[in-house]
């Protein structure tokens, strides 16, 4: 039995219908034989909206507040994630990032992962449930809400497979995987199978939307293969994993 770790971006989860389709990717993926656990981002442009309400009320809103306020995204997520998983009948249990054990500096709207501490989450694995975590969020050693800054549920979830010592680390967004140039402007873009941690820090860090560059560095330092992929197909993404490790020893890449 594989454990892995899948994150769904905001347009994956973009409304209630999404949600339902990704709870039923996600019973799919458990239904196969594994344990899945899941990090969600918030809905849509949930962020987004929150920010611009925060702006509306406050220029300068406190930085403490302001992560009081974007949490809360994730948390409608990974609710109704879960709900949606027990009326397709399997069973699922939501946790914020405290309640997940991502513990992390002070650094409010841009804090760094100190320590994940996922007992919870490996206990309710263990009883068959499908484990749902909020993306993006920690506490820090006052037990207050921080926020990881813009994308960091990818961090979110390479942190957690590492924690867990999950065997990948699928990263579901809207696109088949890392291409040769957005697929969306550039119809001939091909995708590329696999790449090196280093070739994906430079996509990266040259301005690639794909993946955080964050995430990217903490999976080259843990050495956590990375499975790019589109929530809206079944086909294999990219992988990027570390030398010397073959595609075929990554579980869960090609399936129906
Ligand atoms: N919801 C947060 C954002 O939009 C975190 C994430 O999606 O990774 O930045
Ligand atoms: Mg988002």
């Amino acid at each position: 039995m594989s454990l892995i770790v899948q994150k769904y971006g905001g347009s994956s989860v973009a409304d209630v219908d999404s949600i339902k389709r990704v709870a039923r990717r996600i019973i799919e993926t458990k239904r196969r034989g594994n344990d899945v656990a899941v990090v969600v981002s918030a809905m849509g442009d949930t962020t987004d909206d929150l920010i611009d309400q925060a702006m509306d009320v406050n220029s300068r809103p406190p930085a403490r507040e302001m992560d009081m306020l974007l949490t809360a995204g994730e948390r409608i997520s990974m609710s109704l994630l879960a709900m949606s998983i027990y009326a397709q009948g399997e069973r699922a249990h939501s946790f914020t990032g405290s309640q997940a054990g991502f513990m992390t500096d002070a650094r409010y709207g841009a804090a760094h992962i100190r320590a994940v501490k996922p007992d919870r989450v490996a206990e309710e694995l263990g009883k068959g449930k499908v484990a749902i975590v909020a993306g993006f969020q920690g506490a820090n050693s006052l037990g207050d809400d921080t926020t990881l800054g813009r994308g960091g549920s990818d961090t979110s979830a390479v942190a957690l497979a590492v924690a867990l010592e999950a065997d990948v680390c699928e990263i579901y967004t809207d696109v088949d995987g890392v291409f040769t140039a957005d697929p969306r402007i550039v119809p001939t873009a091909r995708r590329i199978p696999s790449v090196s941690y280093e070739a994906m820090l430079e996509l990266a860090a040259s301005g690639s939307k794909i993946l955080a560059l964050r995430c990217v560095e903490y999976a080259r330092r843990f050495n956590m293969p990375i499975h790019v992929r589109s929530s809206f197909s079944s086909r294999p993404g990219t992988l990027i994993l570390p030398e010397g490790v073959d595609t075929a020893s990554i579980p869960n890449v090609s399936w129906q």
